[in-house]
């Protein structure tokens, strides 16, 4: 008789998005006379931009001539883009990172989900507390994390690393030393980061206690602030104890199209065992390549036309996150990112609880958010609103809640 996974039967299940999804579906039946405004998800809305469209076209049309028609793409990336990436986003800010180090994926959820498969089950981890569900996940079902604790909702063989108002939302040193540290910087859900020096503290401290840091930088396009790393690589020592994760998604609008990238430095050595070896052979076993004509649209990201419209497009978004900010700042509200990042955190008022929150912003202004402490318990009595809406929507929204005395 086979067996399952038992890993998988701990799973407290990812209810947040079907409940959101199930409390907007009441409320629109018993309220069809209401506009709902989402701010809740964080996918992208704006179309992709010209010079992308006009890649993937050039692609489409080689595909239909048996002279220019490609079949599977090399498992690692072609090198037109692995070059691209390793030049405009490592070589112009002086990181050291080859293109050779540089695996091209379909996505960093993907790749954030994976990279776990090359460590020992015995591993601790440690992670931010709100954090991106996927990393805890993908060791839950690794058997990484020991059993869950219902009432706490934390993992026994997890280190939490809680970012709160009261440490500005900046990851501390565990007690306990972890294996592999999980940092998404910016981050994922609470919109703020840590300036470039902090980072080095990271990194120093990884090279000491022996750790890796998977580190995801799916936000990287939307940092402002001159102090902010764009990549883990910009720190002294990260080649020999950190992966880097890297996503289309956001910077680019892939949220359908699907193109990412990993950075494993040849440098890192567990003894004298390379990861980037196990990366590729992992990568090589379990992916047949990203699509040509995606890869193609992801090499337009780095023309210069592509560059200039990308820009408008992350600042587009980065203005409606700054009038959620400012405009939320006026009606009283703590409010916190929105600056390096597309996301707004912000404290419920009268210390409504997350859910409670969700409910009377739904009901009162017709707005749909993202209650916090579906990230994690410390994330309770916080909720996440995006930018990634048009900003008459996000106008729209902000007026509505302003109106509100919540
Ligand atoms: N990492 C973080 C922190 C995210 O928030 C997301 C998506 O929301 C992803 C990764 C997923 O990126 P991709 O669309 O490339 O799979």
């Amino acid at each position: 008789m086979y067996k399952i996974n038992e890993n998988y039967q701990k799973l407290p299940g990812s209810y947040l998005f079907s409940t959101i999804a199930k409390k907007v579906a009441a409320f629109t039946e018993a309220n069809p006379d209401r506009e709902i405004i989402r701010l809740g998800i964080g996918d992208v809305t704006q179309p992709l931009a010209p010079a992308i469209i006009e890649a993937m076209h050039k692609a489409v049309d080689e595909m239909g001539n048996a002279a220019t028609f490609r079949g599977y793409a090399p498992d690692l990336g072609y090198d037109f883009l692995r070059n691209a990436i390793a030049e405009h986003d490592y070589k112009a800010r002086g990181c050291d990172i080859s293109a050779d180090e540089i695996f091209v994926s379909d996505g960093a959820k993907s790749d954030s989900a994976n990279i776990q498969e090359i460590f020992g089950a015995e591993n601790r981890i440690a992670v931010c507390d709100p954090v991106y569900p996927v990393y805890v996940d993908s060791n839950v079902m690794a058997g990484r994390t020991g059993m869950y604790d219902r009432e706490k909702e934390i993992w026994s063989n997890v280190i939490y690393m809680p970012c709160i108002m009261e440490n500005g939302f900046v990851p501390e040193f565990p007690e306990e030393t972890p294996d592999m540290i999980y940092l998404c910087l910016p981050n994922n859900p609470t919109g703020t980061t840590i300036t470039r020096a902090q980072l080095q503290e990271w990194v120093d401290y990884a090279n000491k206690a022996g750790a890796v840091i998977i580190y995801d930088g799916a936000y990287e396009a939307y940092i402002s602030e001159e102090d902010v790393a764009h990549s883990i690589f910009e720190c002294r020592g990260a080649r020999t104890c950190a992966i880097e994760l890297k996503s289309f998604s956001k910077n680019a609008g892939f949220t359908g199209v699907r193109l990412g990238y990993t950075v494993v430095p040849k440098e890192l050595k567990c003894g004298n065992v390379s990861l980037h070896q196990m990366w590729a052979r992992r990568h090589g076993t379990k992916f047949n390549g990203a699509p040509y004509i995606i890869q193609r649209a992801g090499e337009a990201v780095y023309s210069p036309e592509g560059k200039a419209q990308l820009k408008e497009q992350v600042a587009y978004y980065m203005k409606n996150a700054a009038a959620i900010k400012n405009g939320l700042q006026k009606a009283g509200y703590s409010v916190f990112g929105g600056v390096n990042a597309p996301y707004i955190w912000l404290k419920t008022p009268g210390n409504m609880t997350s859910w409670e929150f969700f409910d009377v912003l739904l009901e009162q202004a017709g707005v749909v958010g993202t209650p916090g402490s579906g990230f994690g318990p410390s994330g309770e009595g916080y909720f996440r609103l995006t930018a990634f809406g048009s900003y008459e929507n996000t106008l729209a929204a902000l007026e509505r809640i302003q109106k509100q005395a919540f």
